[in-house]
């Protein structure tokens, strides 16, 4: 067996209860255990004065610590508060929970680590303290922790386990492969990547561990892809007329990328196999017609299509735009979603079972058992994020091998989507349609809000039309909708009462949904009130103001997505976030960072950055495969290099690494979910 498979009971010190609080990190084994790198090292030589400890830093100070004091949060969280003093000053401790350990340092000298928070004066959130004469090394790993396990404990767990671990560890990188780290033997790598003598040491040895753990992602990718392109697909060589005569029809010219997205999906679809493509655009970018074009080759070859869409909105969007196209040339297209009326939905179903070439647009309602194709040959799915790995799978079922197309605009940092989404062929948009200008972003705090409001006024009075988005309410979409009508009734009834105002919120029928937005479409409409049902599928050119109340609850896509909605039409755009009074660093940091770009896979980057890979992954799987998610791209390509090889060498798959890769199974299954 694999020394670094073994149980984490095999370390010294590990009871059940410890390995209860491992595995809520995702750590099951000592590879595991070894695999949490340190987010950050302490430097410990470096004691600094109160007096100069500054916003967002990390730092170790020294001196006298208060007695702890109760503490209540606005929001309703309670914690201990406490001060410590040295000769330059006094500084504010803070830590959620009971933490009633904290007074056990009542009144001694300590040295507290721990990171400053952005305000001004800072205070510093759940520091570690430590007796001030402990004999300290010079640089000490931090890691992501969980309640009931100290950074001491984490610390003396990995230093045991490294000490009991032999020198030369089964290793999966092929020796010329590991040469390209800084640090090639991976104990070596691990002691430094754990116990470095500088923190830039500390993360030069993090590469090679990094590596390690990416190749069984890379290999379960390789896997998977060879299973897919082992399947067959009706081939459907796209030399058609339909298609020329589509294009040529088009009031615009396609973007370069526009083109060579076309060019990947046509080569696709006419081999025998079936097409497993990603199409990334960010929001704006026209991947409508992209996949659009595909649907016509699919018809052309006498196939049917299935467009699904996670909301009716864009649905019905999709039908609108999509529809006439086909039309033109003679194709029929169909809008199948909760508000189509039954006759309706059985003559759909009608022609699907009787074969006619038609392309269907849905919503979920598409994956309904009844709902069967005859001759299914292309499934598109448009925002696939949004659905589960499931449902997906479920609509590509009702074909016998269809060729598929997924889109999203949420970008994917570059190591997730060679990773997460390895198995699919990948299309990137890297451009927005000519003639768009960059939309202007301005950030509204509780105190300045009235200036956001105003704005919005003196807008819609100089005829801009604008979207205003009600306050997230999270997991309940009935206070949501209530929030958006109470803000539609005050504004239309005060500050915009000369002006049109509409309502659009989850909580609709959809004909009225409809209603709403294409009153706000074609102009009809001068401000529409919604909530976060339009973030995707509103394309209303004329949409030139977006204002967002609460904008700290909104997750940084999210916000992008939205501010995507205005622009459209090539005129000069403005985005208004107004954020209330309790704001978190990190929300602060969302906005902060709309406000410097608006590139879509910059703002995915610092997303990932912010949230850390847990988010996407769930807090089960984040320790195993977090790290290697956040690897360097170029990382990710000499893992992908060690997975060939693996792979190709035929050697019988090894029992540990086995199981390895059904849990990183699993972790595709619940990213997608
Ligand atoms: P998304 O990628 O967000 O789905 P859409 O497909 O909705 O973007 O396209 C956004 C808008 O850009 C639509 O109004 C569409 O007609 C327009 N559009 C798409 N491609 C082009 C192009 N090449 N030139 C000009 N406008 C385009
Ligand atoms: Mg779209």
């Amino acid at each position: 067996m694999n020394c670094l498979s073994q149980p984490l009971r095999t370390v010294r010190g590990v009871g059940p209860v410890t390995e209860k609080h491992l595995s809520t990190l995702g750590i099951h084994n000592l590879r595991d255990l070894l695999f949490h790198l340190p987010v950050r090292y302490l430097d410990r030589s470096h004691i600094i004065p109160v007096a100069d400890v500054r916003p967002g830093q990390d730092c170790l100070v020294r001196g006298v610590m208060a007695a702890p004091s109760q503490l209540f949060t606005r929001g309703g969280r309670r914690g201990v508060s406490s001060r410590l003093t040295d000769a330059t000053g006094s500084i504010r401790c803070i830590w959620f929970g009971s933490a009633s350990w904290v007074s056990r340092w009542a009144g001694k000298e300590v040295v507290i680590a721990g990171r400053a928070t952005l305000r001004s004066p800072p205070s510093i959130l759940h520091p570690e303290i430590e007796d001030f004469d402990v004999e300290l090394d010079a640089y000490l790993p931090v890691y992501r922790s969980t309640a009931g396990l100290s950074q001491r404990r984490l610390r003396t767990l990995s230093r045991t386990t490294l000490d009991a671990l032999p020198e030369t560890l089964p290793s999966l990188a092929p020796a010329d492969c590991a040469a390209r780290c800084t640090v090639s033997s991976l104990k070596e790598a691990l002691r430094l990547a754990h116990y470095p003598l500088s923190a830039e040491q500390g993360i030069q040895a993090q590469e090679r561990v990094r590596l390690e753990a990416l190749i069984p992602v890379q290999v379960a990718v390789a896997r998977r892809r060879a299973v897919l392109r082992g399947q067959s697909a009706p081939a459907m060589p796209s030399s058609v007329d339909a298609l020329a005569s589509f294009l040529r029809d088009l009031p615009f010219a396609l973007t370069r990328s526009q083109a060579e997205a076309l060019t990947e999906i046509r080569r696709d679809l006419a081999a025998p196999r079936p097409m497993h493509r990603l199409l990334q655009g960010d929001v704006g970018s026209g991947k409508t017609v992209v996949a659009a074009a595909a649907g016509i080759i699919a018809l052309a070859h006498g196939h049917q299509v299935a467009l699904m869409a996670p909301t009716e909105v864009l649905a019905d969007q999709h039908g609108r735009v999509v529809g006439p196209w086909l039309g033109r040339l003679g194709y029929g297209c169909a809008l199948l979603t909760g508000g189509v009326s039954a006759a309706d939905r059985r003559d759909i179903r009608h022609r699907l079972a009787s074969g006619q070439p038609l392309l269907v647009v849905g919503t979920h309602a598409l994956l309904q058992e009844s709902v069967g194709f005859a001759r299914l040959g292309l499934v598109i799915i448009d925002e696939q994020h949004r659905f589960g790995l499931a449902q997906r799978a479920m609509l590509a079922s009702k074909g016998d091998s269809a060729h598929l197309l997924v889109m999203t605009a949420t970008p994917i940092p570059r190591s997730l989507a060679m990773t997460v989404y390895g198995h699919l062929d990948l299309s990137v948009l890297s451009e927005k349609p000519p003639g768009r200008k960059p939309v202007s972003t301005a950030w509204f705090d509780h105190t300045s809000r009235a200036g956001a409001w105003e704005r919005l006024r003196d807008a819609t009075r100089c005829g801009i039309q604008a979207l205003v988005v009600a306050p997230l309410v999270e997991e309940s979409e009935s206070l949501e909708a209530r929030g958006a009508v109470e803000l539609y009734h005050d504004l239309s009834r005060g500050a915009l009462r000369d002006v049109s105002v509409g309502l659009v919120h989850g909580r609709m029928k959809a004909a009225d949904k409809d209603d709403a937005v294409e009153a706000f479409r074609s102009g009809s409409l001068q401000v529409l009130v919604c909530t976060t049902v339009v973030e995707v599928g509103l394309d209303a050119r004329g949409a030139g103001m977006l204002l967002v109340d609460g904008a700290e609850r909104f997750g940084l896509s999210q916000l992008h997505q939205l501010r995507g909605r205005i622009g459209r039409g090539g005129q000069d755009a403005e985005c208004l976030l107004i954020t209330g009074e309790e704001i978190t660093d990190d929300a602060a940091q969302r906005i902060q960072a709309l406000l410097t770009t608006d590139d879509g896979f910059r703002l995915a980057e610092l997303d990932l950055a912010l949230r850390g890979p847990g988010a996407l992954l769930g807090p089960a799987q984040h320790g195993r495969f977090a790290d290697a998610l956040c690897a360097d791209p170029r990382l990710v390509v000499l893992a992908k290099e060690c997975a060939r090889r693996i792979v190709e060498s035929g050697a019988p798959p090894d029992p540990d690494l086995e199981g390895v890769l059904r849990g990183l199974e699993d972790s595709f299954a619940l990213e997608a979910g």
